[in-house]
């Protein structure tokens, strides 16, 4: 498995600066949530951590390697998007063998490897429905399928509840839990829900504005909020 360490990142768009220099260290196995207001760029700092925007300075390291000049595919990370995006002509199956079709997996491998991913998420009656038959539940289970079969060294989450209703949102909280649980990967996950950090992290980063305020176990945040910011935020309702 991996560590993910984040050193003094930054990011500007052009002139529009993001990031001011966030630092962040991820332990082997930890699942640690990024929160904080919309735009403050919790997204941004995730989508460096896959490699999907470059990075204007700092350095990301996961496990020993500085990644900074890694391509996507090459950095043993799996993501989980909000808009989960499932191919709608494909099976759950396929959805889920993609990216082991695109590396052209023999089959018995993308067989063995799509029934331990659905057996984890409870999928194996589902295999050979299409999109548009899941519930919404279901329809994430099979987006987060996707992640397990790559067997990666990080999985990274952005918003991944956002679009379900709130009972379900609850019942998806303890699932990714459990999945954590079993599976032991070093998790990043990004939410703007103060209570889904409170009640999924081992760690929690509060940032602001492009900046860490504050990163600590959910119990210290909250008992020792170091400044006003964090008081507000963790002690407010969602
Ligand atoms: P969050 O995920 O916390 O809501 P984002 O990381 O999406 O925040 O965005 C942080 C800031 O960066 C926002 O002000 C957003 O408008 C800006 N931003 C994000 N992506 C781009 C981009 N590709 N070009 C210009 N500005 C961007
Ligand atoms: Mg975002």
């Amino acid at each position: 498995m991996a560590t993910v360490d984040i050193r003094n990142v930054m990011k500007a768009f052009g002139a529009v600066k993001v990031l001011h220099g966030v630092s962040v260290d991820i332990a082997d196995g930890e699942f640690v949530v990024l929160v904080g207001p919309s735009g403050c760029g919790k997204s941004t700092l995730l989508r460096m951590l896959a490699g999907l925007e470059n990075i204007t300075a700092g350095e990301i390291a996961i496990g020993p390697r500085v990644v900074n000049n890694v391509p996507p595919k090459d950095r043993d990370i799996a993501m989980v998007f909000q808009n989960y995006a499932l191919y709608p002509h494909m099976t759950v199956f396929e959805n889920m063998a993609f990216s082991m079709k695109l590396a052209k997996a023999p089959r018995e491998v993308m067989e063995a490897e799509v029934g331990r991913a659905a057996k984890i998420l409870g999928l194996e009656a589902l295999l050979q429905r299409y999109p548009r038959q899941l519930s919404g539940g279901q329809r994430q289970r099979v987006a987060m399928g996707r992640a397990i079969v790559r067997n990666p060294q990080v999985f990274l989450f952005d918003e991944p509840l956002s679009n379900l209703d709130a009972k379900l949102r609850v019942q998806m909280r303890a699932e990714i839990k459990e999945l954590h649980q079993r599976l032991k990967v070093t998790t990043v996950y990004v939410t703007h829900d103060q209570i889904e950090a409170m009640t999924m992290a081992d760690k929690i980063v509060v940032m602001n504005s492009g900046n860490v305020e504050q990163a600590g176990p959910p119990l210290e945040l909250y008992d020792r909020p170091t400044n006003l910011f964090v008081a507000g935020f963790i002690g407010s309702p969602a």
